[in-house]
């Protein structure tokens, strides 16, 4: 434990890349054997037979420092040799068949992970197992979890006809995501599999001292996590000892769709937005200094209101916001 530092459980929700950022600088700030990143599932998806976790490796990568910075995903120094020759097999690729996509890239070290998990599964070990395995591989101490063990899969429905399809039609998160770009309007969200899923690590998260909601996309990311039966039910139990990171900063995401998706989904993008869609789940939010004047209308919703500078470019940075995350509840 670090000195200075009176809790032991820290809990966090967690999406892909910003939430990585702030699990790396929580390990500066708080013993990383006491920390559980609860992490989004929804994303998954099977391609080439392989079972890909984008979020969880994504925080893996990262906490293990072989994430590629720029890209955000995948690892550094990666190649692409196998997608180049995938190639050669989409011509012969009879209609209607999915092998051989190409819009998804897998790096080659990449899919060693996806190559273990999958085999791993095939041997009938479960999710978090299997996560538990890739981490220690990747000599990550804090507890990575997958939200559930179960198949919850998130889809988009389109909110008009685009080339994605007709207005109503669902598509998958991947490919609103990766194959679309998240260049098409979406109307709703829903998580295939979500009532009937187990989440994983209830019984911490009611134990937990801090429970921590990542800066991550909250419908996508944080979204699937509260649709698991239970999950808001413990964090509304809890709410005193739940802060939230705001994902948006002056209005925006920095990155991905979070802003647009609020939008089209009726919600505002921006911080206060976002406390109103966790203020029933958290006493807590942390926004941008770039925000500070929303803290008035957010306090009135409710919520106590931290304003520092939330924007993870450095580890110093991420280190900070953990320290005034973890001090905005133990007091
Ligand atoms: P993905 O799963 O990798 O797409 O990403 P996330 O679930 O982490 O969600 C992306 C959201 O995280 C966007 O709204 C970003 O603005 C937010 N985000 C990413 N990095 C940071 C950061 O350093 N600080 C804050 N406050 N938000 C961040
Ligand atoms: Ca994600």
């Amino acid at each position: 434990m670090v000195v200075g530092s009176k809790i032991n459980s820290v809990m966090v929700l967690a999406g892909g890349v910003g939430a990585a950022r702030f699990l790396r600088g929580l390990a500066l700030v708080h013993d990383q054997r006491a920390t559980t990143a609860l992490v989004n599932t929804g994303d998954d998806t099977v391609l080439h037979g392989l079972n890909i976790s984008p979020d969880i490796d994504t925080v893996i990568y990262t906490l293990s420092e072989a994430i590629d910075p720029q890209r955000g995903w995948g690892l550094s120094n990666e190649t692409w040799r196998a997608m180049e020759s995938l190639k050669r097999y989409v011509d012969v690729r009879p209609t209607g068949s999915i092998a051989a996509p190409e819009w998804f890239n897998l790096g080659d070290q990449d899919l060693a992970t996806h190559f273990y998990r999958t085999a791993r599964k095939s041997e009938g070990a479960d999710a978090s197992q299997i996560t538990s395995e890739i981490a220690r591989a990747w000599k990550v101490a804090q507890r990575i979890v997958p939200m559930t063990n179960n198949v919850v899969a998130t889809f988009v429905e389109l909110a008009q006809d685009c080339q994605a399809g007709k207005a109503g039609e669902q598509i998958s998160f991947q490919e609103y995501f990766v194959k679309y770009q998240h260049s098409v309007a979406v109307r709703a969200i829903y998580f295939q599999g979500a009532e009937t899923a187990k989440p994983n690590c209830i019984d911490e998260l009611s134990r937990a001292e801090v429970i921590v909601i990542a800066p991550s996309n909250p419908i996508v990311s944080i979204g699937p996590i509260r649709a698991l039966t239970g999950i808001d039910e413990v964090l509304v139990a809890n709410r005193e000892r739940v802060v939230a990171i705001s994902p948006i900063i002056g209005g925006h995401a920095l990155k991905g769709p979070a802003d647009r998706m609020l939008t089209e989904l009726g919600h505002e993008s921006s911080a206060l937005g976002i406390a109103r869609l966790y203020k029933s789940i958290a006493s807590t939010l942390i926004i941008d200094s770039v925000d500070a004047d929303l803290k008035d209308a957010i306090e009135r919703e409710g919520l106590r209101c931290i304003v520092t500078n939330t924007v993870m470019s450095d580890l110093k940075v991420a280190g900070q916001l953990a320290q005034t995350t973890l001090d905005s509840v133990v007091r």
